[in-house]
């Protein structure tokens, strides 16, 4: 089945090739500049409309909706057309309105500290379930998305061909800026060197966590395959290639990555890259299955103001949404199990994604 944003400029002329010319560049403009949906183009005789709605049904139907932060969060969890489903974060700053899309659904990296990574991978998603998330987040929002930020659920670069499309897509359609979309990857090392080759100079975001490969790999399983340094390297090479600042991200967790000295050793690793090193510093999100715990705040000021010191920038993110389990993948396995305590006997786990609306 296609959907509204399946399809390019050119098949939207061949479907509509009956009426006049300027209805497609009408829809068009409805569609991508205005991020309408099909049914609220109102400047189109209804019998089209109706006719569009139809041969053009929505990937993604709200399965799940819940607003935190006093409105300026809102968590999706969208039904895809073969019951799978993903999660899809609205985030509204003073001078920002950021989307966070899921790439696929699940993910088969299994880091385990990851709620989407301990409930296993079910599918990839296509370029047009990817978009509909955006433009679904701004059907929500008077004002204009400005970011899309690919963190949520699944691993963008183990998708790289949708992935690229739905980029493609997100600035040539939507409008968005190349450095405002950002890529984050757990460190796929031949996908970040197809982000490296691809056209549009995006953000890239990778995902450390460790400054030494005997803890990484007890965190991150795909460090066995792709270790720090040849994730370090692809890093730098992106850098040097777009001439773009790339963010390493680091899930603080108590007792296990949060020593100073693990902060020299990390810092000693990604010194000099060019636009300069900078971290991304998250306190964990307690999940279901890991018994980790985020650190106090001052233990995370300790950590960063040692990078700081050596040479590298930092930021702490703000814990959006905890209140509604808005980290990666929480939000999903919490109604999963609440649909399989009301239902005994339903498998449960990857394979039967199933949500009460
Ligand atoms: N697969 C990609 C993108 C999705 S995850 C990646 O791993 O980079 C987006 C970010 O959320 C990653 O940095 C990931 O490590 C982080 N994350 C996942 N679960 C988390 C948790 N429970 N607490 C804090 N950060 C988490
Ligand atoms: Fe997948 Fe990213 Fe979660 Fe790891 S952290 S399991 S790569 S979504």
């Amino acid at each position: 089945m296609t959907s509204p944003y399946d399809l390019t400029r050119e098949e939207l002329g061949v479907l509509l090739e009956d009426e006049p010319r300027y209805r497609a560049d009408q829809v068009w403009r409805a569609l991508w500049s205005e991020g309408k949906a099909l049914s609220e183009i109102t400047t189109i005789p209804s019998a089209l409309r109706a006719r569009l709605v139809d041969e053009l049904p929505k990937a993604l139907s709200v399965a799940h909706e819940v607003d935190s932060d006093g409105g300026m969060t809102r968590k999706y969890v969208f039904r895809l057309a073969d019951g799978a489903t993903i999660e899809t974060v609205l985030m509204a700053y003073e001078d920002r309105v950021s989307v966070c899309v899921s790439s696929q659904a699940g993910c088969a990296m299994g880091c385990t500290f990851c709620a989407t990574g301990q409930a296993g991978f079910e599918r990839h998603l296509d370029a047009a379930e990817i978009v509909e998330q955006v433009v679904r987040a701004q059907h929500a929002t008077t004002q204009r998305v400005s970011h899309v930020v690919f963190m949520g659920m699944g691993e963008p670069l183990a998708n790289v061909d949708p992935v690229c499309t739905a980029l493609e897509r997100l600035h040539a359609d939507f409008g968005l800026s190349a450095r405002h979309l950002t890529v984050s990857t757990v460190g796929v090392v031949p996908g970040m060197r197809r982000l490296a080759a691809f056209d549009l100079p995006v953000t890239l975001a990778v995902s450390l966590h460790a400054p030494d490969d005997e803890l990484r790999e007890t965190l991150v399983p795909l460090n066995h395959r792709y270790p720090i340094a040849a994730v370090i390297d692809a890093a730098r090479d992106y850098a040097a290639v777009k001439g773009r600042r790339v963010t390493f991200e680091y899930a603080c967790i108590e007792g296990v990555n949060d020593h100073v000295d693990q902060a020299d050793r990390l810092a000693g690793r990604i010194r000099g890259m060019r636009g300069g090193a900078h971290v991304n510093l998250i306190p964990l999100n307690p999940t279901g299955e890991f018994a980790g715990q985020p650190p106090d705040r001052e233990r995370i000021n300790r950590f960063a103001a040692r990078l700081t010191t050596a040479g590298v920038t930092v930021t702490v993110r703000r814990n959006r949404g905890v209140d509604i389990d808005a980290a990666c993948g929480q939000l999903r396995t919490r109604e999963k199990q609440n649909r399989d305590e009301k239902s005994p006997g339903r498998a449960s786990g990857a394979g039967s994604a199933t949500m009460v609306p």
